[in-house]
């Protein structure tokens, strides 16, 4: 591979021209193509791709596009590969990258940011104001893999290193391509205040950022954890990954039973994560005065709000978007201190090649899905190579 002198690569890690890359063509179309391995330049490292995870957001934007941004439009038949929950081994340093060496696991989180707009200096790296901006005249170096910029359903990706975490020995592929779903969670509990611990935590929803909510919020030491969903399956899921009580709204008054387990007054904070028509009001039933509500979910639909009960009762709303604050650094800390079992949101493994079924087995929840895991046999073939 031809890569300028100034990037450092490793005879060990061999780099081919091209690689084999998905990228997305009309709304829910996936073409498997070659591409160029991506060169990394200064503060970039090439990942090679070895597992990735299905995200409910990639599911968002193969099918409607947005919130992917690509070139200032929409992401359909842009020669563009989505996929954004992965993780790898780095093959090649870019420019003055001494952070982080050949050969070492990482994971990844997904923005970059622009690194010179407000919110970039703030941290809120997920709320740049450059969004997108990363071509021609418009090119503020903003990049979110699988957003903004070419994703993870390919061999190779560049990432800006503020993006990567490092994975140890203790933590399976697999799992590794979960941190940045804890992170998510660690995200919106540091927006309600971080420190937890003692405090009542109530999560709406058990998908994967719920349940690793849950995870998240019992290794930080509140009390309870509450968990509420429709699926008694995925509650038994929150149930082992550290929820003091579960709830199935099909059967039980949500608010009441958050009332009965909080000694009548509501919990300290609710972490939203259901997207559903009515959550936020029941979430501002469910929380004490004072207390706080962070939104984590795409919702489908306009929603009527009791906005008196939330002024009334200083309630305060907090919406997140993504995993900002280093938020994936630290779950990816607790998740290799063993602090909980991430693999239990596991579900389904396929190959890279087998891509248009992940996304099946996410998008229907076939033989409920919850996390499905795409492997690359390619860097499998790789590793075996090394080994011997
Ligand atoms: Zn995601
Ligand atoms: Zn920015």
């Amino acid at each position: 591979m031809a890569f300028s002198a100034d990037v450092k690569t490793s005879t060990a890690y061999p780099i081919p021209e091209t690689q084999k890359a998905w990228v997305l063509g009309d709304p829910g179309e996936l073409i498997l193509t070659e591409k160029p391995v991506p060169a990394p330049d200064r503060a970039e490292v090439l990942v090679r791709i070895d597992a990735i995870a299905v995200c409910g957001t990639d599911i968002e934007v193969i099918y409607q596009g947005p919130p992917a941004l690509i070139e200032g439009g929409l992401p359909f038949n842009k020669n563009w590969t989505p996929g954004h929950e992965y993780m790898g081994t780095i093959v090649a340093l870019g420019k003055g990258v001494d952070e982080y060496e050949i050969g070492q696991r990482v994971t990844v989180e997904i923005h970059a940011g622009c690194g010179q707009c407000k919110r970039c200096r703030e941290g809120m790296y997920t709320s740049c104001h450059n969004y997108g901006k990363n071509y021609g005249d418009q090119n503020k170096g903003h990049r979110a893999n699988g957003f903004t910029t070419d994703g993870g359903f390919c061999e190779y990706a560049v990432n800006n290193i503020n993006t990567l975490a490092k994975v140890s020995d203790v933590m399976s592929d697999a799992e590794a391509t979960l941190v940045v779903t804890a992170g998510t969670s660690m995200y919106g509990l540091t927006e309600l205040g971080g420190l937890v611990a003692g405090e009542s935590v109530v999560i709406t929803g058990p998908g994967p950022i719920g349940l690793l909510g849950v995870a998240v919020a019992k290794a930080l030491g509140a009390s309870p954890v509450i968990l509420t969903g429709t699926r008694d399956n995925r509650l038994a899921i929150g149930t082992k990954l550290g929820a003091d009580y579960v709830v199935n709204v099909t059967n039980e008054d949500a608010v009441e039973k958050v009332k009965e387990y909080t000694a009548g007054i509501g919990a300290d904070y609710v972490l939203e994560c259901s997207g559903a028509r009515n959550s936020l009001n029941e979430a501002g039933k469910m929380a004490n005065r004072g207390g706080k509500i962070c939104l984590a979910a795409f919702p489908h639909e306009d929603v009527p709000v009791d906005v008196m009960h939330l002024v009334a009762n200083n309630i305060y709303v907090y919406g997140i978007r993504g995993e900002g604050k280093s938020g994936t650094r630290r779950a990816a800390a607790l998740m290799d201190q063993k602090r909980f079992d991430a693999t239990l949101i596991h579900t389904h493994t396929f190959d890279m090649g087998e891509l248009p079924e992940a996304i099946r087995y996410a998008k229907d929840r076939v033989e409920d899905a919850i996390k499905v895991v795409v492997t690359n046999s390619f860097a499998y073939a790789q590793k075996a190579e090394a080994a011997e």
